[in-house]
């Protein structure tokens, strides 16, 4: 601590920290101490039985990942925070998947990419500090480096860790997005919050691809999220169907998952849905040319992928829709002028039709 810090009221400060953090729009604040030698036991155990499929950086930076004075030297504690991110007025996720001609996108997905948005709003938030302390020491985060999001927000008090491994607080559910400030602020931690999930296992059956392999343990080799967004090669055949018209992401198990029946409406205009992402037909996306979907993509999470994988979910998506002429006409079309992989996915999804009809 410098001369400067040990005046410094921290329960003051800390306590102010999260009305600025309101004032900036986040749902809720809280404060984790650095020990998250708990968390790096379960990530060890989770890379050993290489649940991590092909995400290689999940190995890279070491203990960095769970000793954050080592990914940002001077680190005392952790500021969590959190965003809802739900437009509860859109069509529901339900049903989306119910309307099998029509794309089923990841709720978080709809509207704006949140990463910049949630790291200006740090941002603003250690300025504020700083301005009130002075010189701060901090690095903010969303998603973007080594850093255990869930463990630190369990640990400051923001929810606790699912047996789906998503984060779900009490009163909100678990559709928000994390963010965290490291800082030489030796700021008092929060209490952690109490596991609540109590008998209920509604989310693991629930998986369509039976990705969540036993409680708290996701194997991402299965999990659409990961086939559909991370996965930029083949998706294992036996896996196809059950994505049913989910082309970006899934958000079945917390669909099902008893807390989400206290989902906030998001305040964020920028998370509503763009391009009509809830609710437009799987034949309209699949017709987008290269240059429509990054145009079409701009800001939103959905470019990232690249133009190769969003031809590939959507031939997986259109081999299990309902068979129409204009379906199996698009398909055919495509097939020239595809890469290899995608073209396998399409010859896949005119079997599928084939073997309909
Ligand atoms: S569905 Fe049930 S078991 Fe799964 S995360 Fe929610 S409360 Fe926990």
């Amino acid at each position: 601590m410098n001369t400067s810090q040990q005046q410094i009221d921290f329960d003051k400060l800390k306590a102010d920290i999260s009305l600025w953090a309101k004032e900036l729009g986040f749902s809720q604040v809280g404060v984790s101490d650095i020990d998250l030698s708990e968390a790096g036991d379960y990530l060890n155990q989770w890379l050993q039985k290489n649940f991590n499929a092909d995400m290689d950086y999940m190995h890279k930076h070491g203990e960095k990942r769970y000793h954050p004075d080592q990914l940002v030297p001077g680190t005392l504690s952790i500021i969590s925070a959190r965003l809802n991110y739900m437009d509860t007025d859109v069509k529901p996720y339900q049903k989306a998947l119910q309307e099998t001609q029509k794309a089923a996108v990841s709720r978080y997905a709809l509207g704006r990419d949140y990463h910049k948005l949630m790291r200006n709003k740090l941002k603003k938030l250690a300025q504020r500090i700083e301005h009130t302390v002075g010189e701060l020491g901090y690095r903010v985060f969303s998603d973007s480096a080594p850093v255990m999001e869930k463990a630190i927000a369990e640990k400051a008090g923001l929810g606790w860790i699912g047996k789906h491994s998503n984060v779900i607080n009490p009163k909100a559910g678990s559709y928000f997005f994390l963010g965290e400030i490291y800082t030489d602020l030796p700021l008092p931690a929060d209490a952690p919050q109490s596991f609540h999930c109590g008998s209920c296992t509604a989310c693991i059956p629930a998986c369509p691809t039976g990705a969540i392999v036993a409680p708290f343990q996701v194997d991402a080799r299965r999990c659409i999220s990961y086939l559909t967004i991370e996965n930029h090669g083949a998706i294992p055949e036996p896996l196809r169907k059950p994505i049913g018209n989910r082309i970006y992401g899934c958000d079945d198990c917390q669909m099902v998952c008893p807390w989400n029946k206290f989902t906030e409406k998001s305040k964020e205009p920028d998370f509503s849905p763009r391009q009509n992402l809830d609710d437009i037909e799987l034949l309209e996306l699949f017709n987008w040319s290269e240059e429509e979907f990054l145009a079409k993509t701009e800001g939103s999470p959905i470019r990232r992928i690249g133009y190769q994988s969003w031809q590939r979910n959507l031939a997986v998506a259109l081999g299990n829709a309902k068979t129409e002429p204009a379906i199996v006409e698009a398909l055919t079309n495509k097939l020239d002028g595809v890469s290899d992989m995608v073209k396998e996915h399409i010859e896949w999804a005119l079997q599928q039709h084939n073997e309909k009809q």
